[in-house]
């Protein structure tokens, strides 16, 4: 399943509601903002009249960073006709055509890589869905305590800078926590897709940086992803809702271009915009569901739990230690024999970087497939999904008035999620690296 619909501990508030219990608590404030559009600081933060303490740092940093992220879009789909403000960002930028998403190729994973500039294995976070062994369930890892690294966002904040988030998604809301100075409560949310408007979030980044003016803002635009899962007409290339969202999100971007320019900031700004991951489509033939082959398996049966990301099934083994080993065998062996199964990894297998959370065993679609696990008719039901290789490609372009930017220039390098903490780190001159390196390159 991509995540999309609510997979929270029973009985547990959601990371929405528990944002609203911490208001009610005093534990966080709302920021004075205009618009109708609500922040929140943490409590020592804010001041008496509502606004920002502000520290000396911030008065003399000039520079901005905007990360924006239009979650799911193809690196082809930025096109003049389609996107004619990202285009235009994109070839009058400084552009990364090999640009990738890092395994697992989901949004939580990739958000929370772009944010630490270190691998899962580092910051705990690995896909969008884990089986969480305490709990003996599979839920999403959307609590501040799942993210075990250390954020640009912390860095920024204890240099005196103010930094700000304006998630679109419920999960991204939860996992980023209060990390930034400020941040937007996503609303209003979407029931199933659990993501509100893109014409929404624009609006309150457009009004964070009028009460706010953060040095960092990290944004996530979840409409091009959400009306991709959805879209039937994916799979035979139409992509009619698609088309949409693309259409005005690209709009919304400009818009906040313009605010940029418009506020006299651009040339202090450095813009970096990417997806977390890209989009592929499957039709109800093209499901792999592994619970049944491996349940046949009688030393497995009973012992094997599944995190179904979409585009990628993560297998947990359950039995005793002493029989893993063997139990890993047969899972990569039964997944191999399916068909649309791309690849079966030993979840240590160096180069996935994935950490003990993704369990024993990662499987890979092929293009043009999804996992529907445990169940293959009801689990996802959804045509687009990712996770898997086929949805690695990403957009990834810088722009802005600031002069260390390049223009007009093209790399073949291959930029990757994991970079944009370093970049913004570079940008900023933080010379401190987290301890044993980031895992990710400057790219500016
Ligand atoms: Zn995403």
């Amino acid at each position: 399943m991509c995540g999309c619909g609510d997979r929270h501990e029973p009985g547990t508030p959601t990371p929405y509601d528990a944002g609203r219990a911490e208001l009610a608590t005093g534990r966080r404030t709302l920021l004075k903002a205009g618009g109708g559009v609500a922040f929140s600081a943490a409590a020592g933060l804010a001041t008496a009249s509502g606004g920002l303490a502000e520290a000396a740092p911030a008065r003399r940093e000039r520079r901005r960073v905007y990360v924006l992220v239009v979650d799911g879009c193809l690196p082809e789909e930025v096109t003049g006709g389609q996107t004619p403000h990202l285009f235009e960002l994109m070839v009058t930028g400084q552009r990364w055509r090999r640009a990738q998403s890092m395994p697992i190729m989901e949004t939580i994973p990739n958000h929370v890589m772009m944010m630490t500039g270190v691998r899962p294995d580092r910051s705990g976070v690995p896909a969008n869905a884990i089986y969480d062994r305490r709990l003996r369930d599979v839920r999403d890892l959307d609590r501040p305590s799942d993210l075990r690294a250390d954020t640009i966002i912390q860095r920024l904040n204890r240099r005196g800078l103010r930094t700000g988030t304006v998630l679109s998604k419920e999960y991204l809301y939860g996992i980023f926590g209060a990390r930034a100075t400020a941040r937007w409560e996503p609303a209003p949310i979407i029931p199933v897709s659990g993501h509100a408007p893109d014409e929404f979030t624009i609006n309150a980044a457009m009004q964070m940086v009028e009460d706010v003016d953060p040095h960092l803002m990290f944004v996530n635009l979840g409409d091009i992803d959400r009306y991709g899962h959805t879209d039937v007409t994916g799979p035979l290339g139409a992509k009619v809702l698609r088309r949409l969202a693309l259409l005005k999100t690209d709009a919304y971007v400009g818009r906040f271009v313009q605010m940029l320019k418009d506020r006299g900031t651009w040339k202090d700004s450095m813009v970096l915009v990417l997806a977390d991951h890209s989009m592929d489509w499957s039709t109800p033939t093209s499901v792999i569901s592994l619970a049944g082959p491996l349940d046949d398996d009688p030393f497995l049966r009973g012992k094997v739990q599944i995190a179904d990301n979409g585009g990628a099934d993560l297998l947990y083994w359950t039995g005793a230690t002493r029989q893993r080993e063997e139990a890993v065998r047969r899972m990569l062996r039964i997944a191999k024999a399916e068909p649309g199964v791309l690849s079966a990894h030993d979840r240590r297998t160096r180069w996935l970087r994935l950490g003990p959370e993704a369990g024993e065993v990662v499987v890979f679609c092929r293009a043009g497939w999804r996992f529907s696990d445990p169940d293959p008719l009801t689990s996802n039901p959804i045509p687009g999904n990712h996770g898997h290789p086929a949805t690695r490609p990403i957009p990834f372009f810088v722009n802005g008035g600031h002069p260390r930017l390049k223009h007009r220039a093209a790399s073949s390098a291959v930029a990757q999620t994991v970079d944009v903490a370093p970049t913004v780190a570079s940008f900023f001159g933080v010379r401190g690296r987290p301890r044993g390196g980031w895992d990710g390159k400057a790219r500016v």
